[in-house]
């Protein structure tokens, strides 16, 4: 099952991909699938990899440890869910790219541990572009403050940005989102260039998300089915 669940999210990008007007994106024709696993059982991650799946997302550190002890650490980490700073240093042990960093308080405590093991933090902005109803993600004035003072983190190193779009009846409505958090990755990829990581889009969104521009997707319902919350880690 999760063999064709994988096939068809991949043609939905591939097809996504095909339908960009514009040849000249700045996020490329390559798409990076993330494979949330969150309230999934360990064994899932197994089987993804075995699959080829190479980016595993999850949104909480302790549940990341616990399968990484069971599992040993294949892929790449990403997370994926709002971090607290007390939390940054198992984050910083744990993950290859922190996506979801969305305040400049979160981002010192994870230059500060980064630099405690002589490691450098890929990291992404979470912006808050969708407003209604969502708490995470940085507001445009204080995104755009933090972005001068990230050379004074030398720790971390900014690889793009991450959106959540707001749930709605329809997601057409989802799209202005997306345009929006494109339209933001390009102006920051003016200032720096090495920035290469838009991640945008879930399973209800994650096809709109790629016409508009988003690398990355991260897709777990589609893939895995519903999650199982009485899983305890
Ligand atoms: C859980 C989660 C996802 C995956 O959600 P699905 O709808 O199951 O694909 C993606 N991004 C974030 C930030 C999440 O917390």
């Amino acid at each position: 099952m999760l063999a064709d669940n994988l096939k068809l999210v991949q043609k939905q990008i591939a097809d996504a991909v095909a339908r960009r007007e514009h040849k000249d994106w700045l996020t490329g024709g390559e798409v990076t699938l993330v494979a949330v696993t969150k309230n999934h059982p360990p064994e899932v991650i197994t089987e993804a990899l075995a699959l080829g799946v190479r980016n595993i997302g999850e949104n909480r550190v302790q549940e990341a440890k616990h399968k990484q002890e069971a599992l040993g650490k294949q892929g790449t980490w990403h997370l994926i869910g709002h971090l607290q700073s007390n939390k940054a240093r198992q984050a910083v042990a744990l993950f290859d790219l922190i996506e979801s960093v969305d305040s400049e308080h979160l981002l010192a405590a994870v230059n500060k541990e980064a630099e405690r093991i002589g490691k450098v933090q890929d990291i992404l902005l979470q912006l808050n572009i969708a407003h209604e109803e969502q708490k995470s993600g940085l507001g445009r004035e204080d995104y755009l403050a933090l972005l001068p003072r990230l050379a004074a983190y030398k720790n971390v190193r900014l690889r793009g940005l991450m959106v959540i779009a707001q749930k709605c009846d329809d997601v057409e409505e989802t799209r202005p989102v997306f345009a929006a958090g494109y339209r933001a990755f390009a102006r920051l990829k003016e200032q720096r260039p090495e920035v290469d990581i838009l991640s945008m889009g879930m399973s209800g969104d994650y096809i709109i998300a790629v016409e508009e521009g988003a690398n990355c997707v991260r897709v777990g319902t589609a893939l895995f089915g519903q999650r199982d919350y009485s899983l305890k880690f």
